[in-house]
């Protein structure tokens, strides 16, 4: 009998859920609205009918499922399975997400932040394979990350290790949402980006950013597109997050040692605009010793990488489960 996990990949936007086999290979896929606004209660509704429909669409029965994996937003206490309180999805105050699954299905559930299940996701699936020592960096409107230690996840006191886009880079630094200053993430997500790109328009720097934004608020792939046409001030603002990622890889690479980083979300769709700026300066500023076999490298299960990191965090359950 062929066995699958469920793997859902929960957002402040969409809930994507997925039934994988044990090859690793996704047999059916939904997405469905999150609807955040309508709360706790009617979301994780959502979350319950998106299981029974991939089950019903793979024709795949209750008894054929091994586990559920689930990928949230935190902060969260993985290992209760409690979602705390996060920003993007309004009124999840301790939510005891899974117990309240397990009530559902009776199935083992697994917990983890988004962009830890991500790492296992790259970890096993992905570029990572094969990686012992593996990280995951996840650069977009914010940056998230995941470590591997030993071909385990590294989890924290409570499932909340390595947001690395709150480590500081500057301690006079903007703002950050968090609350801290100088963030690595206010200097080189993509929302940086596009403040970073603002605040030069504001102070008189002309450039095609405002034509192509037009009367949108600035975005990332604004400077993208503009930079691609050649523009000196996009071109400018390109090379700085090629600079401000790479300082900030160095310190990852000074503080993890991995053997292998691999770089997602949607800033990296220009990989080719910023990774030699950013690759540059990471070598400049990182410990000659942490650089040797280091691979760097851009991830490759690209808009997968939710639901594939679930999946991957529900057959790890079933793997502690045997031991
Ligand atoms: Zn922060």
């Amino acid at each position: 009998m062929t066995r699958y996990v469920v793997g859902i990949d929960l957002g402040g936007t969409k809930i994507a859920t997925c039934l994988m086999d044990e090859e690793g290979c996704i047999v059916k896929k939904i997405i469905l609205p999150t609807l955040a606004s309508e709360g706790p209660e009617a979301v994780i509704g959502r979350m319950n009918a998106s299981v029974y429909e991939v089950m019903k669409q793979a024709k795949v029965d209750r008894k054929s499922i091994l586990a559920v994996g689930v990928g949230s937003p935190g902060p969260m206490d993985s290992e209760k399975g409690i979602i705390k309180n996060p920003p993007n999805l309004p009124g999840w105050i301790q939510i005891p997400l899974k117990n309240i699954l397990w009530d559902e299905f009776k199935l083992p559930i697994a917990l983890e932040n988004d962009a830890n299940a991500a790492a296992l996701g790259e970890n096993l699936y992905g570029s990572g394979k094969s990686a012992k020592n593996f990280m995951y960096i996840t650069v977009s409107t914010g940056i998230g990350g995941g470590v591997v230690v030993n071909g385990k996840l590294f989890k924290g006191a409570n499932g909340n290790a390595a947001e690395i886009g709150h480590t500081t880079i500057n301690f006079q630094g903007p703002r950050c949402g968090c609350g801290n200053m100088g963030c690595w993430e206010a200097y080189a997500s993509g929302s940086a980006l596009a403040r970073f790109a603002g605040e030069g328009i504001k102070n008189g720097r002309k450039t095609a950013i405002t034509e192509i934004a037009c009367d949108e608020n600035i975005k990332a792939e604004h400077v993208f597109t503009a930079a691609k046409q050649g523009d000196d001030y996009a071109k400018e603002l390109v090379d700085r997050e090629g600079y401000y990622l790479g300082v900030g890889l160095a310190n990852m690479i000074n503080s993890f040692n991995p053997d292998s980083i691999a770089i997602g979300g949607g800033v990296t769709n220009e990989w080719d605009l910023f990774s030699d700026r950013m690759l540059e300066v990471m070598e400049e500023r990182a410990l000659k010793a942490n650089l040797e076999n280091l691979k760097v490298i851009k991830a490759t299960l690209g808009s997968d990488v939710g639901i594939m990191g679930a999946a991957a965090a529900a057959w790890e359950i079933c793997r502690i489960n045997n031991e």
